[in-house]
């Protein structure tokens, strides 16, 4: 295997999330039951004509422009002909001869931290198939055309690849570009987003392509990783035993680990590719494509810059921040709702060159990300969601953040109302005023408390009068639990000091 490199290409398959199919009014859904997102036109009946569906075509410009390749001003929809029981038309359209998005690139990181460049061969749109279902016991095959007609992105690459953590890198770098075009949710396990990788070996050194296999439909990073694995050693072996590549497509087999020969590869010739006749040219003007342009969003590698610039976050709190659309969002719009409600406070130091109101930024930001890095992100494992699945509100989360900062309620009782919060519409003033979690300044109450406290755990109080310092971190969180929290823990912590002091000076008298 040391002989030999590895060369990949990929096609990355991306399911729309349209509100309609691309070609007819059928609602795009998943998971609905069978057949009942179904018209003539996905049926493929005589007479039904397709229509260009413009979300659709937005999507695939702005994916483009993500990639950063040549959108064509005047692209085509061709047919390619085949026959297969989930394809009612007999024929899927595709862009074959002029699709919409030519070259491209994508910049990696790869695992020594370098940035390798993967060019894009081209991208196109085209329609999905129906899903089949075999049913081994009945011995019976049944159809869904929910799918046919669902749009569809593929992405083809040139053959850069060298390695699976190459391939990944990639993959994970297209499905984030789809999370924040807001195009897909990118989620290889339901089928939303597919890759084939297609691979050959080829002696170091050398410059021709060996023969390539094509491994179809692989749904899981860890699936991806497998298979290229066994498939390059399967090549090395038939290579080294003097045998001959065929060009064919492979099945990854899960369960085994293996790749297993489906069909011999048909060529472009089979397809009988022709112009679809039903369908016109789509010509973009350029105020479309301007248009496009200004809807792109940031991306997570300026996101990620300018949060460490702007708010002085670590490299790992800004990663783990712009990693999802929902995660940046909430970042974004609670720090800035916090800043518009304390708007007036800030005003007096606004003259003073602006210097102590960054420094009032960088500090609430800082908090704000605090709390999502840890918490926030602790919850999500636990509760196995992913990020945006929460009931959080930017307003919410400001307003609490806010109530800690000026010490109405203390660390604890802001996690907890935090916690509750990932599940709940909950109003964090409504509900502190209701459970009696503000902290009081009331000395009568904290007097009363401390004293109790000191009669209740008289060991503590004599390990810390025979010199245990450390008693008296526990005699706090004492007078704490007795006033429900409630307590601000500077004055309990006085408090409590004092009259320990006291009780000292009494008892060396
Ligand atoms: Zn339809």
């Amino acid at each position: 295997m040391n002989d030999y490199e590895i060369v990949m290409g990929l096609e990355v398959h991306i399911e729309l999330a349209t509100q309609r199919k691309i070609f007819c009014r059928c609602k795009n859904t998943f998971a609905e039951a069978a057949n009942t997102n179904v018209c003539p036109v996905c049926l493929g009946l005589p007479g039904a004509l397709p229509v260009l569906n413009p979300e659709a075509l937005s999507c695939a410009v702005r994916m483009g422009l993500a990639l950063q390749g040549e959108i064509n001003r005047n692209s085509r929809f061709d047919r390619k002909n085949y026959y297969y029981p989930d394809n009612a038309t007999a024929y899927q359209i595709t862009q074959f001869y002029e699709p919409i998005l030519k070259g491209g690139r994508v910049e990696v990181q790869t695992e020594t931290g370098e940035t390798k460049v993967i060019r894009i061969h081209e991208m196109h749109l085209e329609d999905d198939a129906g899903k089949l279902t075999h049913d081994m016991e009945r011995r019976v095959s049944l159809v869904d055309f929910n799918r046919k007609g669902v749009p569809l992105l593929e992405i083809v690459t040139e053959p850069d690849f060298r390695d699976a953590d190459e391939v990944i890198a990639f993959l994970e770098k297209i499905r984030m570009f789809a999370l924040y075009l807001g195009i897909s949710d990118g989620k290889l396990h339901e089928g939303s987003m597919r890759a084939d990788v297609n691979l050959s070996l080829r002696k170091a050194g050398e410059e021709a392509l060996g023969v390539r296999t094509e491994m179809k439909n692989l749904n899981s990073f860890v699936s991806i990783r497998r298979a290229i694995a066994y498939e390059a050693e399967r090549q090395a072996q038939v290579l080294d035993a003097g045998g001959r590549i065929l060009f064919e497509t492979r099945r990854f087999d899960e369960a085994s680990g293996t790749t297993k020969t489906t069909r011999t590869k048909e060529e472009v010739m089979d397809y009988r590719y022709f112009p679809e006749p039903d369908l016109l040219p789509v010509h973009l003007p350029e105020e479309y494509i301007r248009k496009m342009e200004e809807q792109m969003p940031e991306f997570p590698q300026a996101k990620e810059a300018r949060y460490r610039r702007d708010f002085g976050l670590t490299e790992e709190e800004a990663r783990i921040l712009t990693r999802h659309p929902a995660t940046a969002a909430l970042f974004e719009e609670t720090l800035r709702l916090w800043e518009a409600g304390t708007a007036g406070v800030s005003d007096a130091s606004a003259k003073n060159d602006g210097q102590p109101e960054d420094a009032e930024t960088r500090r609430r930001a800082k908090a704000v990300a605090a709390r999502m890095c840890g918490d926030l992100m602790y919850l999500c494992r636990e509760k196995k969601a992913d990020p945006g699945q929460w009931k959080i509100t930017p307003e919410a989360l400001a307003e609490l953040l806010q109530m800690q900062e000026a010490g109405a309620i203390t660390t604890k009782t802001a996690r907890d109302v935090f916690a509750l919060m990932f599940d709940k519409n909950i109003e964090p003033m409504v509900y502190v005023n209701e459970y009696h979690l503000l902290i009081t300044k009331d000395e009568d109450a904290l007097t009363t408390a401390v004293d109790a406290v000191l009669k209740a755990q008289e060991k503590s109080v004599s390990d810390y009068l025979s010199g245990k310092e450390k008693a008296a971190g526990h005699l706090l969180g004492c007078v704490m639990k007795e006033t429900n929290g409630q307590a601000d823990p500077t004055q309990a912590r006085e408090l409590l000091l004092k009259k320990l002091a006291e009780r000292k000076a009494a008892g060396t008298t």
